[in-house]
């Protein structure tokens, strides 16, 4: 039985994770979409090979053509959806955040929880990206010992004039967040962010690039730069290290070529072709879990805690001191 996903958002991830459900996706269809832009959620209905155009995602949501949502609308308007979800007793798949604030987070923990049983995913991609799944194994194996601490770099060749020192945190040091709590199994308790001197290639408002070091329960710690204007390229890393060694993540190389006596590696110059294989990873274990009956993907426990970092990293980016970050108590539905 194939899948009929409805998605809210027909902006860029909202495409590019249709096009995939439509193509490489196995056992998936797109049979309705919505996004306020209706010109723009029209011709995406096109390119997806005729999908049904709603008005409003809450219509999309409650239409007998939906089997399961995916939430790529901006992050204002994902609690509203993902709750309308729940309501309904959908699956659904929200890209990151779960939601901007912390008590929109508790509001779909309470309702999933009320519900009794797990219908929400967050796209959390990086848990399937080849690289990091081999940190964790080096880790999981025991060849690198016990971990002591993560180091994380991610740069941006640019980013537009709306981007803010906030969205460091809220749209781009989240994915740090959620894979520092993946990697190493604990939550993050606390946030300081030092700023380094600026980069001539920022825009007036912008403090770039930004270094953040996050504490675990334990007291591991996992370094961050983020670099908003890196100019050169897209460029992830991250290495962990052990107390018998280390594993860092190998970025894949999209082209070489040898001329003039010089071998040169092209590296991916932007995330969606960096990620590519992580986001269909993601799709094809949401959608087979469905069709197994499950739900399978980091849970809403996962999108509540990135938040409550992040919330209190935004926060400590002007405080200049370290800041603890607080967690409701844990349903068991997330054990
Ligand atoms: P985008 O290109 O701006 O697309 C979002 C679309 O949603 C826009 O067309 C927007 O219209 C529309 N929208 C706004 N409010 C809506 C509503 N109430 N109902 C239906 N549609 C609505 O943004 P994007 O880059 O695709 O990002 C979308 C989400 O995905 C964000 O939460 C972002 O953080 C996340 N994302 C995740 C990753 C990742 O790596 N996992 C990568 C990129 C994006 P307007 O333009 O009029 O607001």
């Amino acid at each position: 039985m194939s899948i009929r996903v409805g998605i809210i958002g027909t902006g860029l991830i909202g495409e590019a994770h249709g096009r995939k459900l439509t193509s490489t996706i196995g056992g998936s269809s797109v049979t309705a979409v919505a996004d306020v832009q209706r010109g723009r959620a029209e011709e995406v209905a096109a390119v997806l090979g005729g999908a049904k155009v709603f008005e409003s995602g809450l219509e999309l949501i409650e239409s007998d053509a939906v089997d399961a949502v995916l939430v790529t609308s901006v992050g204002e308007t994902h609690a509203e959806f993902v709750l309308a979800c729940i309501a309904a007793g959908k699956p659904v798949m929200c890209e990151k955040p779960l939601a901007p604030t912390v008590a929109e987070c508790e509001r779909i923990i309470e309702a999933e929880v009320a519900h009794g049983s797990r219908l929400v995913i967050v796209g959390f991609m990086r848990r399937y990206d080849p690289g990091y799944q081999q940190v964790k194994s080096a880790l999981e194996s025991g060849a690198i010992g016990e971990p002591l601490i993560l180091h994380n770099v991610h740069r941006n060749p640019s980013v537009p004039e709306s981007y803010t020192s906030s969205m460091t945190m809220t749209d781009s040091m989240i994915h740090e967040v959620d894979v520092s709590r993946w990697l190493l199994g604990e939550e993050l308790t606390a946030v300081q962010v030092i700023p380094p001197k600026r980069t001539p290639n920022a825009l007036p408002h912008l403090q770039d690039p930004q270094f953040a070091v996050f504490t675990t329960e334990s007291g591991l710690l996992s370094t961050v730069e983020f670099f908003a204007n890196a100019q050169y390229g897209y460029d992830v890393r991250c290495e962990l290290v052990g107390s018998l060694g280390t594993s860092s993540l190998v970025n894949p190389v999209v082209a070489g070529a040898v001329t003039d006596g010089t071998s040169k590696e092209r590296v991916s110059t932007d995330w969606r072709e960096r990620f590519g294989p992580a986001y269909a990873a993601e799709l094809q274990t949401w959608i087979s879990g469905l069709e197994r009956g499950e739900t399978v993907g980091p849970s809403a426990w996962e999108g509540y805690a990135a938040t409550c970092v992040v919330q209190v990293g935004v926060q400590a980016v002007s405080a200049g001191r370290r800041l603890s970050v607080d967690y409701m108590e844990r349903p068991g539905l997330y054990e």
